[in-house]
């Protein structure tokens, strides 16, 4: 059985994965509404990617026992002020994700629960993944800043990017 306090820090994740997919599902809408669909798939992929991440939390707690609690999730944002000020939004949310993912592994480690543990090893991985590819993208358009082609044509590359 896993422990209250686990079972606690694993819904809120639940929560903070879903939230995750619904802010990149709201910033595919707007780029896609903005002429940019590379970018749009890009977040609609990582959106699915969001709820998969979510789904991996839910199994792990009924695996162990335990007791899935979904709560509401916030409205996302629906503008943004510009392309590049959306993905610095995505850099700084994968960053918020990280710090949260260390701390179920503080809880984990205090709980000593070892299953736990072991999940938590893929999400530190996957967040290393999720922080670089944000961190790519910001630092291309950066260096873009406004010469439109160039912006084309990451939208372009970012158009084939596919769910793994
Ligand atoms: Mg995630």
């Amino acid at each position: 059985m896993i422990s209250p306090t686990m079972q606690a820090a694993l819904n809120a994740q639940i929560a903070k994965e879903f939230a995750s997919s619904y802010l990149y599902l709201s910033m595919a809408a707007y780029f896609e509404a903005s002429n940019l669909p590379g970018f749009g798939n890009w977040l609609r992929v990582q959106a699915e990617e969001e709820r998969q991440h979510a789904m991996k939390f839910y199994n792990h707690l009924l695996d162990r026992g335990g007791k899935v609690q979904l709560a509401a999730l916030p409205a996302p944002a629906v503008e943004w002020q510009s392309a590049m000020q959306a993905v610095e939004e995505v850099l700084k949310h994968e960053e918020y994700i990280t710090a949260s993912i260390y701390s179920l592994y503080e809880t984990a480690l205090a709980e000593k629960d070892y299953p736990t543990q072991v999940m938590l090893h893929w999400f530190i991985e996957e967040q290393v993944e999720e922080e670089k590819n944000a961190a790519d993208i910001l630092d291309n358009m950066k260096r873009i800043e406004a010469h439109e082609t160039a912006i084309l044509m990451l939208d372009h590359r970012l158009a084939k990017r596919e769910a793994e």
